[in-house]
């Protein structure tokens, strides 16, 4: 129905009634009482109005705090009208407030920056990933103006210039990060930061890896072309051809060797080949270990092991593999004459495998490196003995895969001791 029609019929029956009843005191009693008895009505008709209207305003001080009077004749349509007007407020209220706590939640979760500026970069707000990527500090920098806080030549170029449709690539606080600037609302900016240092870094290592593995394949590959090319454009007696066909065979196990190791080490990053740790009977494992090492030595070094350890959970596989390089390592860096131990023993954390040799050892620059794939101390003995340059890399995966770690301690001239820890079964 018409909300004016709801409001206005009561009033004009009420008035009709009151106008009715004054005609019925002035034909039964005279004009004058029923003059006094109408402007008696009228006068209690006015203090009832001023009453709800200062119930009214008061209440409007301060909504929250009193009930309203369920009222008499229109004030109840009024009052109801109001309550249901503060019930929805309320409601409104609350749902913006949990809006709010979820945008804040959501904000604080994203791995990318997001700094709320003005239209002249003053700061306004920041979520914590743009307070680690940038230094800022809401708190502490709020209401500054973002090219004090942000001191980097290639940022200000870019405000300077204000293409701000293609992003900036920065370089700030040892980070590498994508910046975009949105101009939003009609008077506000959002400045977002996306981190790529370790794509980057990955992106890097992979370029690296290529380029040194193809440098790799192509060393040995250029010594069998050469002496093909020698044997189609020459008669070489028999003693000749022979000894080109050793050192092409050399050169073609050379090759096979990287891509094995390669290979493996693809397999122990591939997220596609997880762990199949069962129980490992470390003795039989040292034991081809031992024989592996005494094959390669041929003879030349005085290699002992000793398992005092426990047996342990793991991929007996790479476990030999990661051993494997270790002990053979030590044969191919000690030279003939020299000692190597191997040594299964026991640990606070669960186990060690232990392999000390006598053999040229290392200078202390180029141990944190030695894991880094194709990175040898020194480059010619490295091939002289069949190295691939990925043994440690291996190792490096291997332990990673079983919640291992490598220590080395080594002194140049004098030998190394490479120390592999594994927790226990
Ligand atoms: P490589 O196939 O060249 O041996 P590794 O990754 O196994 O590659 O080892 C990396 C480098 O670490 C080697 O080139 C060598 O310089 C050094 N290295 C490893 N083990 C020893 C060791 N027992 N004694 C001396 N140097 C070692």
């Amino acid at each position: 129905m018409n909300p004016h029609l709801v409001f206005w019929v009561p009033v004009a029956i009420r008035m009709a009634a009151m106008a009715v009843g004054g005609g019925v005191l002035w034909w039964m009693f005279g004009m004058v009482p029923a003059l006094v008895v109408s402007l008696l009505a009228l006068a209690t008709i006015v203090f009832v109005q001023l009453r709800y209207l200062s119930q009214l305003s008061f209440w409007m001080d301060d909504p929250q705090s009193g009930r309203l009077p369920d009222g008499w004749g229109e004030w109840t349509t009024v009052f109801s009208r109001l309550y249901r007007m503060r019930r929805d407020d309320e409601k409104n209220q609350k749902e913006l407030t949990e809006w709010l706590a979820r945008f804040r939640q959501a904000m604080h979760l994203l791995p990318d920056g997001v700094v709320i500026m003005d239209d002249v970069l003053f700061l306004e707000w920041c979520n914590p990933a743009a307070e680690a990527h940038l230094g800022l500090r809401h708190d502490r920098d709020k209401g500054m103006r973002v090219t004090n806080l942000i001191r980097s030549p290639e940022f200000m170029d870019y405000i300077i210039l204000g293409r701000y449709d293609q992003p900036l690539t920065l370089t700030f606080r040892e980070r590498k990060l994508i910046v975009h600037i949105i101009p939003f609302e009609n008077r506000r900016q959002i400045l977002v930061t996306h981190d790529v240092t370790e794509t980057e870094r990955n992106e890097m290592m992979r370029r690296d890896f290529i380029a040194n593995a193809s440098h790799e394949l192509r060393t040995p590959l250029t010594v069998i072309v050469g002496f093909l090319e020698i044997a189609l454009s020459e008669e070489l007696d028999p003693a000749t051809r022979l000894a080109h066909l050793k050192l092409m065979m050399e050169q073609g196990q050379r090759m096979q060797h990287l891509i094995e190791d390669m290979l493996t080490l693809s397999r122990l990053e591939s997220v596609d080949h997880p762990l199949r740790s069962e129980r490992v009977d470390v003795k039989k494992l040292l034991d081809r270990v031992l024989s592996d090492a005494r094959a390669l030595s041929a003879g030349k070094h005085t290699i002992s092991l000793e398992v005092n350890g426990p047996d342990i959970s793991g991929s007996p596989d790479e476990l030999h593999s990661a051993f494997g390089n270790l002990a053979s390592n030590a044969v191919r860096y000690t030279p003939a004459g020299g000692e190597i131990r191997l040594k299964w023993q026991r640990s606070s954390r669960g186990a060690q495998f232990v392999v000390e040799d006598t053999g040229i050892g290392i200078s202390p620059e180029h141990i944190s490196r030695l894991t880094e794939r194709f990175y040898r101390v020194d480059k010619s003995r490295s091939r002289e003995t069949q190295g691939t340059g990925l043994g440690l890399a291996i190792v490096k995966h291997v332990l990673l895969r079983h919640g291992g770690n490598l220590s080395i301690t080594s002194e140049a001239g004098k030998g190394s001791s490479f120390t592999v820890s594994l927790p226990g079964a």
